[in-house]
């Protein structure tokens, strides 16, 4: 048995910040099955040829440059009381702290033909690579992709430019539901079927068919989208792929049984990352955690949560005593030529808790007077007795992300509209509107004027 300070199940974002902050003073293992860790961000662009599929690799350098252990193997047992866990080759490792960071997996709903072959969901390097092999191997002309979030946007949009017709399916009223609302996303929905995407809202798949791949799929208004090349659809090779992007669940089934504590989004932590036993923690997608502005429990699958926490957890193993502040879940995505975010609460969201105040405001990304200029769209939410900023909502012809991330700082400071009204901005023709105006200060001077 080989005894390490702390042992990591995982080697994903979690795990590798675990790595990067502990592993040149502590005596670390990173243990994970898969030959790499991959660049989930950038799978889209691989499966639409944009970059190789090695540029989405993440090199093993990573861990074992910061002085960690990188262990190939699948954890199969953990044993909390001997402080020890077994992996699929039969070794045994002891620990004195453990880390579990093993993440989500991609929910398969339970509809019928789902197991038929061409169906697919979309989060590891195995389901990128045997995609692009359907694809290349059978000439694969047809797409369905479930779920019209931000994964399910960009497999779609990459699904789009290499076959012939590429439909994308939800059951709320619009896409992207859970990053910007209704009154935002108009342009981005244009701009989906002027690419040729084609959209089914408000509509729920029922059921898979086919003769050992799947040929046809059946909407819950009776809508059939074809996916065979023949008359009669029951060919056998697939000339159709589904791909199922309906969210993540929290992986967890090794440690079913056992005393740890495991809610509904994932394995229970305190703020400090601590489970329910003593020098056994848990970060990232595996975890369930809480708004960090209601304090209610809330999906967080992302990476910008999973490396905050392993690395508040890695220096409160050095010796700090940080508290991770919740999830904000300040996100984006790119549409065609569009950039498309939000943060904080959605107005609906909101409104279960807070009187709501909204404001929105547009302009350009650039001085107007000059070429490439690009309109930006915002939503600002905000509490009407407090002020506090609540949320925000970003639609523009360029990157959303740093004012996005100004607004997430707001939220997560506690900041009210009166202090968004006074941000201090620079300004200067390529990079900004006119000095005499900012779209997250416009935004804020709005609430304020409905308050006066
Ligand atoms: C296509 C796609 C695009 C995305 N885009 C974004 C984005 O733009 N921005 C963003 O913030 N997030 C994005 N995400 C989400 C982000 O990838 C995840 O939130 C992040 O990977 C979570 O990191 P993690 O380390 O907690 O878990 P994971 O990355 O899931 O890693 C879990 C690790 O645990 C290992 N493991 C599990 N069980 C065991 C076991 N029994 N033994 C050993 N090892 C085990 C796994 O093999 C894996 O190595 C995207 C995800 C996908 C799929």
């Amino acid at each position: 048995m080989k005894n390490y300070e702390i042992v990591c199940i995982g080697g994903g974002p979690a795990g590798i910040t675990i790595a990067k902050n502990l592993g040149k003073v502590k005596k670390v293992a990173i243990i994970r099955p898969e030959d790499f860790s991959m660049i989930y961000c950038a799978m889209p662009y691989v499966l639409e040829n944009e970059i190789p599929m090695e540029k989405s690799f993440k090199s093993d350098r990573l861990v074992t440059d910061a002085g960690a252990d990188l262990i190939r193997a699948e954890v199969t047992k953990v044993n909390f009381h001997k402080k020890n866990l077994s992996t699929n080759d039969g070794e045994i490792y002891g620990y004195d702290k453990l880390i579990i960071a093993t993440g989500a997996d991609p929910i398969r709903p339970p509809i019928p033909g789902i197991d038929l072959e061409g169906v697919y969901v979309f989060k590891t390097g195995n389901h990128l690579r045997s995609i692009k092999e359907t694809i290349d191997t059978h000439g694969i002309k047809h797409a369905v992709v479930v779920g019209a979030g931000a994964i399910g946007i960009e497999v779609a949009q990459a699904l789009n430019k290499i076959c012939e017709d590429c439909h994308l399916v939800d059951m709320t009223p619009h896409v992207l539901p859970n990053l910007v609302e209704a009154e935002m996303i108009e342009p981005v929905e244009e701009a989906l079927r002027k690419s040729g995407v084609q959209l089914h809202l408000n509509s729920r798949v029922e059921k898979l068919e086919g003769n050992k791949s799947v040929s046809r799929v059946t909407l819950d208004n009776g809508e059939i989208i074809s996916l065979s090349d023949s008359a009669e659809e029951d060919d056998t090779d697939p000339h159709g792929i589904v791909v199922f992007s309906v969210g993540m669940r929290a992986r967890t089934d090794l440690f079913e049984d056992t005393e740890l504590e495991i809610g509904k989004q994932g394995i229970i932590v305190n703020d400090r990352m601590e489970t329910n036993i003593k020098g056994v923690y848990a970060v990232g997608d595996c975890v369930q955690f809480t708004s960090g502005i209601t304090g209610e429990v809330i999906p967080g699958k992302l990476a910008t949560n999973a490396v905050p926490m392993a690395r508040m957890l890695a220096k409160n193993i050095l010796g700090d005593d940080r508290h991770y502040p919740g999830f904000f879940n300040g996100a984006a995505t790119k549409v065609e030529d569009l950039y498309v975010g939000g943060t904080g609460l959605r107005e609906f969201e909101a409104r279960s808790t807070f009187d709501v105040l909204v404001a929105y405001a547009e302009m350009t990304t650039i001085f107007p007077i000059l070429p490439n200029s690009k309109k930006i769209k915002m939503k600002l939410i905000a509490d009407r007795k407090s002020r506090r900023v609540l949320g925000a909502q970003m639609v523009s012809g360029s990157p959303v992300i740093d004012k996005l991330n100004t607004v997430t700082g707001a939220i997560q400071a506690h900041l009210t509209v009166q202090h968004l009204a006074q941000l201090s901005y620079a300004a200067q023709p390529y990079q900004s509107f006119y000095p005499a105006n900012n779209v997250i200060v416009a935004c804020a001077e709005k609430i304020l004027d409905e308050l006066r």
